[in-house]
């Protein structure tokens, strides 16, 4: 049976608005969300101002669970992420929760931009060294197979990590790592 919990203003636009559960403040998700990004200019950077995860990007609690803030910021301003699809940024700031500088990409998109910009995910040593099939971790090669699936080409993956064409090629057929 819904129990009718009394009417309340919420904390950050203070309408009044029917809560659910005696541990809600808020009107929508919304208005939990916005108060935490310190809003600047457009084309500036808006900063998540509380918790965020190593990498740098903003994590949003809502209702015990936690959302990655700029994913909120894109969803909140242009609905939902279409399936498959990434939040990623045009700007090089994990923590920016300007929904102009976040767009939909895949994977592939996010690695090619991190690519242009030098900062690759994941990367084994540094660019023509010559790291074996042993340096890649298991999750490195589960991020080569889901490129792989993407459509990403086989010489640029091979560049981004450092390995032999033959490295990949071997992934790809299972010939390695078939267990991940
Ligand atoms: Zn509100
Ligand atoms: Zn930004």
């Amino acid at each position: 049976m819904a129990i009718n919990y009394p009417i309340k203003n919420c904390r950050n636009c203070n309408n009044p608005f029917q809560p659910t559960c005696n541990c809600q403040f808020y009107c929508s998700l919304k208005c939990i969300f916005w108060p935490k990004v310190e809003i600047k200019g457009s084309d500036e950077c808006w900063e998540w101002t509380k918790g965020k995860t190593l990498a740098g990007y903003g994590l949003c609690g809502i209702h015990r669970q936690r959302y990655y803030a700029h994913r909120l910021a894109y969803e909140f301003t242009y609905g939902p992420l279409p399936e498959g699809l990434h939040a990623c940024h045009h700007c090089d700031n994990p923590g920016c929760c300007n929904p102009s500088h976040i767009f939909a990409g895949t994977p592939k998109d996010n690695m090619q931009d991190m690519y242009k910009k030098g900062r690759h995910p994941g990367v084994v040593g540094l660019k023509g060294s010559d790291n074996g099939m042993a340096k890649l971790t298991d999750e490195n090669v589960k991020t080569i197979k889901t490129l792989l699936k993407y459509g990403y080409k086989q010489p640029v993956i091979a560049e981004i990590y450092s390995v032999h064409r033959k490295t990949i090629s071997r992934i790809n057929t299972g010939e390695t790592r078939s267990h991940i």
